[in-house]
């Protein structure tokens, strides 16, 4: 079998795998402005595309492997959530390409990749060639990382070979999520493992929930406003549910409405979906005539972008920068390259085309929906024990720490590849 790492190593963004030159598991962007996208873009042609969830760094680059010249194109296949999401989201890519001038793919790639499109259900076994007994077959395990995520089983029987891609993972609940159950993933010879909270432990989350809310409440009463950038996908739910859960009412401004209302079709991806139906009947939402509204109180404002490249949380910023008693609550990783690591880093973000200092609070909560460090190590150990050989870290700003780990704690096989390396595997 062979594996080529066309993006996502030693980087968060774009993730991209080429197994044997004709399947694709996931075709991401990076998410910066202007976007990233995998080597080789434009010029693969793969047979079949796995995905493993609708983040853009995971999906966002799918319809660009359509190709709109002839009928020729790849089967998708991902479950039901991760296909309606990743149509959402491409379209969405098209209208903010427009407006930042990128254009990876156009409506048209997009309603190829729908007509090509397989959703397939959590642990059923298929062929990727629609035979009864095809060389390579997969199956989706629940990743527990946001609705429809999986960790991807492949096995190419010619070969007698197997790997397990873990995705974008987390071993423990959230609100929103059940966690992924490794115990029930099949034995791999190979394990493709995220990495981004290598080295890093995630603080117990009800003592997280408890500070997030305290601040916020602090920032009510002090008479500013506390804007909470999120992702649309998973996290703007996940805090809508935890504010909910502590009697707070948000504003809720960008697309976590639609993918809210895209989740409702999908409750059995969700673990409690009266908790998320109450959370967002009780929220306000808000559109760009109402922004306004929104600041002309204390209030908490949930919006998209998580990252600050884009999205309706510019406007908020721009109006707060100044004000002191106002707060920026962000809620996860911030990926090297976007303006909210800058804001992070340097106090300063950019707004509009312009670079402009934040005066406001600036405070960062791990709401995290990957693996934490001793969760990442548990997972591989649980593989190593179960006979996996070869182990690649991917997906994380330290694989190589990751690897290095892993080659001194078990003496295994454990590479953390480049960005357009190749490996053959026996
Ligand atoms: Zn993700």
């Amino acid at each position: 079998m062979k594996i080529k790492f066309l993006g996502g190593c030693n980087e968060v963004g774009r993730s991209a795998i080429l197994v044997d030159e004709k399947i694709v598991l996931d075709y991401g962007l990076r998410p910066s402005n202007p976007p990233v996208i995998p080597l080789g873009g434009g010029t693969i042609l793969p047979k079949s595309v796995i995905v493993s969830h609708a983040h853009l760094d995971h999906s966002g680059m799918v319809p660009s492997l359509m190709s709109t010249s002839t009928d020729m194109a790849p089967d998708v296949y991902m479950t039901p959530v991760t296909g309606d999401l990743s149509l959402l989201l491409s379209r969405d890519t098209i209208k903010v390409g427009k407006d930042q001038g990128f254009a990876f793919f156009g409506e048209e790639d997009v309603r190829k990749m729908e007509r090509h499109m397989h959703t397939v259900a959590y642990g059923k076994r298929l062929t990727l060639d629609g035979s009864v007994r095809g060389d390579y077959e997969f199956e989706l395990y629940n990743a527990g990382h946001i609705p429809g995520s999986s960790s991807v089983y492949l096995r190419k029987e010619s070969e007698n070979i197997s790997l397990l891609y873990t995705g974008d993972i987390k071993t423990d609940e959230s609100r929103l999520m059940e966690s992924a159950s490794p115990g029930d993933f099949p034995a791999s010879d190979i394990l493709l493992i995220e990495s981004t909270y290598y080295d890093r432990e995630h603080r117990n989350r009800k003592e997280l929930e408890r500070e997030f809310i305290d601040s916020i409440k602090e920032t009510l009463n002090s008479g500013g406003n506390a804007i909470v950038p999120c992702f649309a996908v998973g996290r703007t739910q996940e805090i809508a549910m935890i504010l909910h859960s502590y009697g707070l009412t948000p504003y809720i401004d960008g697309m976590g409405l639609s993918v809210y209302n895209l989740f409702k079709n999908h409750s059995p991806f969700l673990k409690n979906a009266k908790a998320l139906n109450d959370a967002f009947r009780d929220a306000h939402f808000v559109n760009s005539k109402r922004r306004k509204k929104a600041l002309s109180e204390p209030s908490v404002i949930v919006t998209t972008a998580g990252m600050l490249n884009g999205g309706p949380v510019l406007y908020y910023l721009k109006k707060i920068h100044e004000d002191p008693k106002s707060k920026v609550l962000l809620t996860g990783y911030q990926i090297e390259g976007t303006n909210g690591r800058r804001l992070v880093e340097e106090g300063c973000a950019e707004v509009d085309g312009e670079v402009v200092k934040v005066n406001s609070q600036v405070e960062q909560y791990d709401f995290s929906a990957h693996a934490g460090d001793s969760e990442l190590k548990e997972l591989v150990s649980r593989f190593y024990r179960n006979g996996t050989g070869i182990i690649f870290t991917v997906h994380g700003d330290n694989t190589e720490g990751f690897a290095t780990w892993l080659r001194e704690k078990y003496g295994c096989d454990a590479i953390s590849p480049k960005n357009g390396e190749e490996f053959e595997i026996e």
